[in-house]
């Protein structure tokens, strides 16, 4: 094979497939989660959502460059109206599509519609089994809904998919919550250990269980998948407890393509934390073109672009390096190796960050909610003492 260089990265790199496509239609949201991953400054982005037309033309490039899987998520994709119109546009492409949702919105009438116009998959966020904690998380009273939502589904005939995410207020809760997932026949259980971006790093100190708590918590998990294979459930080991990185989105560049509401092209979340990137937008930029040839989507392709440690470390095909937002939102350094790595000369910080979850007086500090006032807030500079120590928070 021919080795061309562009920008760093070889053609074989380049020739990658956005077998994802991950449609992230509006950041509005009713509920406030404490977690959540969308970027604190996500109110710049709430006016300028693309319209059906240009999601459906978004769909459609992104099928021609070979993505097969879509994710339409937000935000609360239901805070849409037009999500009935882009399922039936993605059956005709041939996608298989998943609505990611907190299940507000859905009626049995917009369920009906899904089922007919050929929607594949319902991913359910659930977030304990106490209404106390499902409802301080998210600072809503939303318990009774998701139940009454998981059923629908369920009635519907789709397959069970619960997303959970775990953090100290529910983790001690994991035998329960693994028997509420059995209880509503659960086919999937996604227990996603909170990873520390957007909301959920501000408020990490409070989120963040112990390494002993999160040790019961998989073996718990062990012992329900024998006694219950008939559910998958699917632990995800949170990276700052492991001494390697996570090999973020795959690869950058790799299979992952997000679009965010209002049209930007990213390979990652919170790709837009990263300085002097220019992400193209759907609006005024060929697909085609973004996901091969923008500079942004070669920035950190492949290996080429890494310096030492990762440069001569024989794992870096392994993690290519882990990811590129977490060595800038904790060291500072888009190209540093990713401070969770035992070899990174800043491991000191995640470190750190553990013993702090530790200590009682960060632990009781308010939690700042996900909503569009603290949004603005963080925006305008007036919660510095809360993101100073990280780099580009909003
Ligand atoms: S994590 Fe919570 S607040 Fe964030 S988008 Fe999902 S449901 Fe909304
Ligand atoms: S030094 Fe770099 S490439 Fe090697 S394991 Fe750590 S993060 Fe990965």
């Amino acid at each position: 094979m021919s080795v061309q260089v562009n920008n760093g990265v070889s053609t074989s790199a380049t020739q990658t497939t956005p077998l994802w496509l991950l449609a992230e239609v509006t950041y509005r949201c009713p509920l406030h989660c404490a977690f959540c991953y969308n970027p604190t400054d996500y109110d710049k982005h709430t006016q300028n959502e693309l319209t059906t037309e240009q999601w459906i033309q978004t769909l459609r490039d992104a099928r021609k460059l070979g993505a097969i899987q879509l994710g339409i998520s937000g935000g609360e994709p239901l805070l849409r109206d037009d999500i009935e119109e882009i399922v039936i546009e993605a059956k005709k492409l041939g996608y298989y599509s998943n609505l990611i949702t907190s299940g507000v919105g859905l009626t049995e009438q917009r369920i009906q519609a899904f089922k007919a116009g050929g929607l594949d998959h319902i991913q359910l966020s659930m977030h304990d089994v106490t209404e106390d904690i499902n409802n301080f998380i998210t600072n809503t009273k939303t318990f009774q809904l998701k139940q009454k939502v998981a059923a629908m589904i369920k009635a519907h005939g789709y397959p069970m998919v619960l997303n959970v995410v775990i953090h100290r207020f529910n983790i001690d809760h994991m035998k329960q919550i693994l028997e509420m997932a059995e209880a509503i026949g659960a086919d999937y259980i996604e227990l996603a250990n909170n990873q520390y971006y957007g909301w959920s790093l501000v408020n990490r100190s409070q989120l963040m269980p112990t390494r002993e708590q999160l040790e019961r918590a998989e073996a718990i998990t062990n012992e329900f998948r024998a006694t219950n294979p008939h559910v998958k459930a699917l632990y995800v080991v949170p990276d700052y407890f492991n001494d390697r990185p996570k090999k973020c989105m795959n690869g950058w560049g790799e299979v992952f393509m997000i679009v965010t509401a209002n049209g930007d092209v990213l390979p990652c979340h919170s790709a837009r934390v990263l300085p002097n990137m220019q992400f193209p937008n759907v609006k005024d930029a060929d697909l085609g073109w973004t996901w091969k040839d923008s500079p942004a989507f070669n920035q950190y392709r492949g290996t080429g672009w890494m310096k030492e440690p990762c440069r001569s470390c024989e794992e870096k095909e392994k993690d290519l390096a882990g990811c590129r937002c977490q060595s800038f939102l904790l060291a500072g350094d888009a190209e540093a190796a990713d401070p969770v790595c035992t070899k990174s000369p800043h491991r000191h910080l995640v470190d750190e960050a553990i013993e702090n979850a530790k200590n009682p007086q960060l632990q009781a500090q308010p939690i700042l909610f996900r909503n569009d006032k603290n949004s603005k807030r963080l925006i305008a500079g007036e919660l510095k003492e809360l993101t100073d120590k990280f780099h580009a928070l909003p």
